[in-house]
């Protein structure tokens, strides 16, 4: 089993590391300690990876679908029996708390056991045509991917990228984040015990910028997919661009929650505050500006701040810890400036707003309210511990709030209303709608945005789908 003193490359199934390689350190964002050095790949390397991913594609494109999902099913059972150890690893390297770790691990499984089924699942159609012509649509593989993952869901922004590919039959070159690549590392390395060979699934680490440039320049990849930020993704899909490859991307978000005057304000509290810090509020689909009739207002800012308060903050290997650090420097720093620049622009401080102790990334849980929009955190991803509270003159008002970003992943909404519950699925601009509820992510259930939060879906048959194209058969 990988630790953080092992760190290394999977290209052909082949661990590599040394060899005068530069490294990187990994850091420990509880104590901003040195947890090991993650090799990068060379340029060799990477045109050895684009190698095996081409005869790889050529090899698994051919295998029945039953051989795939009987690998992504050993794979899923292997990635079980090793939640702990590699839950562990990726707390040590990420922060969040153990228990949240190993869910994440589990999680993982549950995602490959379904595209596992789905890869059973891609039908073609017949179409009609007169008696002796035929013509047939069957769904094939688009071709060698490159994905890209971030660091905030180390294990399941991995799976994500590989577990559909894999199902559809295509090969994939993953780079997880260089911040938190053991859990990444473990991952692949279950897929390619499960029975995956190891020119289908490949891992690699560098520079993102060079690395992504490197194999978006080779024609071997015929899809790029990434999870990170809108910046960075506009970047990639330019670059996809000269080369006409597809995309998937899943970038940021800045969800709203819409509190409705029939909502029970301590049934919201109690799901929504617990959602709001989960990851250190690192999650592309954390709620964030809660927009809340004003009637209720009050009573429902005075609930989050004392539960806001409650929370336990700490080392993820702590059993009481209920909110860990956040993952790297840049975090806190980005926060402080945020938070600042709202109190600047007359937001109320309710709670939280500084960093904690002075070691490690952590932050308090923070409620800023009644925040101008021109504030700068009402306008992009804080992707931290806050949470922003407004009181909203009506559902109109609301629901115009909650499109006014450029931005549209997840919304959250609360209301026992069924006409206003069919007006928001119909026009809130978002790719999931959580109605009653803080969950918008589920094996079966396709994941990803609109407008700048992305296109293309991971998860559920459309996880498999984008990585797949239509051909049409004519017999005449
Ligand atoms: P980032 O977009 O710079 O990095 C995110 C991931 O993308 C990292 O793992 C990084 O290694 C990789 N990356 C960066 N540049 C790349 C490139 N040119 N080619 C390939 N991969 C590349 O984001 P960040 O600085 O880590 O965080 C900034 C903001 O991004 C956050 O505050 C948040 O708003 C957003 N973000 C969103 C998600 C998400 O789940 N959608 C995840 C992480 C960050």
């Amino acid at each position: 089993m990988i630790d953080h003193t092992s760190l290394h490359l999977l290209i052909g199934g082949e661990t590599i590391s040394g060899g005068g390689r530069e490294t990187q350190d990994v850091i420990d964002p509880a104590t901003a300690e040195v947890l090991g050095a993650l090799p990068h790949a060379t340029k060799d390397d990477l045109d050895q990876a684009l190698a095996n991913a081409e005869s790889g594609f050529q090899e698994w494109r051919r295998t029945s679908a039953d051989k795939r999902a009987a690998a992504l099913n050993k794979a899923a059972a292997l990635l079980r029996e090793r939640a702990s150890d590699i839950g562990q690893l990726l707390t040590r390297e990420q922060g969040k708390p153990v228990r949240e770790a190993i869910g994440e691990v589990v999680y993982c499984a549950m995602l490959l056991e379904f595209y596992a089924g789905e890869a059973k699942r891609t039908y073609g159609r017949e179409l009609v045509r007169p008696a002796g012509q035929a013509a047939r649509v069957i769904y094939v593989p688009v071709g060698p991917i490159a994905g890209f993952a971030a660091w905030n869901f180390p294990a399941i922004n991995v799976v994500r990228k590989v577990g559909g590919a894999i199902a559809a039959g295509c090969s994939v070159i993953v780079k997880p984040s260089e911040e938190t690549p053991a859990a990444g590392i473990a991952l692949v390395q279950a897929l390619l015990d499960g029975g995956v060979p190891g020119n289908v699934c490949q891992c690699v680490f560098g520079v993102p910028d060079e690395v992504s440039r490197h194999l978006l320049a080779s024609p071997v990849i015929r899809k790029v997919t990434f999870t990170g930020s809108t910046a960075v993704g506009k970047h990639l899909v330019k670059l996809a661009a000269d080369d006409l490859k597809v995309t998937t991307m899943e970038l940021g978000g800045h969800a709203p929650v819409m509190v409705f005057k029939d909502s029970d304000v301590d049934t919201v509290l109690d799901t929504m505050v617990g959602a709001a810090y989960r990851n250190a509020g690192q999650v592309c689909v954390s709620p964030t500006r809660f927009l809340v009739e004003e009637d209720l207002f009050p009573a429902f800012r005075d609930g989050f701040v004392e539960r806001a308060k409650a929370i336990a903050v700490g080392n993820g290997f702590d059993k009481d810890t209920r909110m860990g650090p956040m993952a790297n420097e840049r975090g806190p720093e980005g926060l402080a400036k945020k938070i600042a620049d709202a109190k600047n622009h007359g937001a109320k401080l309710d709670t939280g707003g500084e960093r904690i102790g002075n070691q490690g990334f952590f932050f308090e849980p923070t409620v800023l309210s009644e925040v101008p929009t021109e504030a700068e955190i009402m306008n992009e991803e804080p992707f931290g511990p806050i949470a922003l509270i407004n009181p909203m003159a009506g559902a109109d008002a609301i629901i115009e709030e909650a499109n006014r970003l450029p931005y549209g992943l997840a919304a959250y909404a609360w209301t026992n209303d069924p006409v206003l519950r069919s007006r928001l699925a119909a026009d809130v601009e978002a790719g999931m709608l959580a109605i009653n509820g803080a969950n918008v992510s589920a094996p079966d259930a396709p994941f990803g945005g609109v407008k700048w939060s992305g296109f293309g879906r991971e998860d559920g048959a459309e996880g498999v789908m984008h990585c797949m194209v239509a051909k049409t058969i004519h017999e005449g």
